[in-house]
């Protein structure tokens, strides 16, 4: 079992408790959206499980393994930022193939991976072109791939929807539904909207104040009073 545990963690800056000791047991293969408004410890939450912040305390367990104290690419995760943040002057392949050419993967096997992890994202035309020849929907595509060829148990998205137009929005919304149950992994989805944690979600996490208010299944967490 792939599943992930967050037991007692927290996360100080200076004075600002952003996290305070927050338990969860995500279940593998599934669908958790993380909601709550701004400045709750919704991104402080995502980035201690991806490792670009260290946990002030408190354990993150990944397949029963303790995962808190290892570097990014080292723990079975992998995260998609909100800007993307694509290399500007890489080819589409070379940006997907990237994590691969910091690993020493020869460029042919690197270049056939990335053409794979094209395919699932349905960019298989695009792969010569640089990101500023894309539409937003496109360069999210491309960092989805990007994060998708590490193979990672868990993706982590950090609102992955809100620089696209309501329309895309709607659209990628199942596009990404579908590519976690094709992979059989666990997405956890940061989100501003009620309206799309209810649409992709099986699990929904409410954080309030850096604690977590409410947590359940989607339906059991907006009916209840
Ligand atoms: P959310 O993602 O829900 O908006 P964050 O996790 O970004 O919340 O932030 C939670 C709290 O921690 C906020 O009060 C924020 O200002 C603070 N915070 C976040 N990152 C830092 C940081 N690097 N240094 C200091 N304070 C931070
Ligand atoms: P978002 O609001 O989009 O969730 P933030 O704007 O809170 O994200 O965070 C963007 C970056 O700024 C993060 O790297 C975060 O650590 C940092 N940050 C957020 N709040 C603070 C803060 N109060 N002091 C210092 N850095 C912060």
């Amino acid at each position: 079992k792939q599943d992930l545990e967050l037991v007692s963690v927290s996360k100080r800056y200076g004075r600002t408790t952003a996290v305070d000791a927050i338990n969860y047991h995500f279940k593998s293969e599934s669908y958790t959206c993380l909601l709550g408004p701004s400045g709750c410890g919704k991104s402080s939450t995502l980035r201690m499980i991806a490792g670009h912040e260290s946990v002030s305390d408190g354990a993150i367990l990944l397949a029963g393994r303790n995962i808190s104290n290892l570097p990014p690419a080292q723990r079975g995760t992998a995260m998609m930022f909100q800007n993307y943040a694509l290399f500007p002057h890489l080819s589409v392949l070379d940006n997907v193939a990237f994590s691969l050419k910091m690993k020493g993967v020869d460029t042919v096997k690197r270049h056939a991976q990335a053409r794979e992890m094209l395919d699932l994202v349905d960019l298989t035309d695009l792969a010569e072109r640089l990101p500023d020849q894309l539409s937003g929907g496109q360069q999210q595509r491309v960092a989805l791939a990007r994060a998708l060829i590490t193979r990672p148990q868990v993706l982590l998205l950090d609102e992955p929807l809100s620089a696209l137009d309501p329309f895309l929005r709607v659209r990628m919304r199942a596009e990404l539904r579908k590519l976690q149950k094709e992979l059989g992994i666990s997405f956890i989805h940061v989100t501003h909207g009620q309206d799309e944690a209810l649409a992709l979600a099986d699990e929904i996490i409410v954080m309030n104040n850096a604690v977590i208010e409410q947590a359940g299944p989607a339906r059991d967490v907006f009916n209840s009073p």
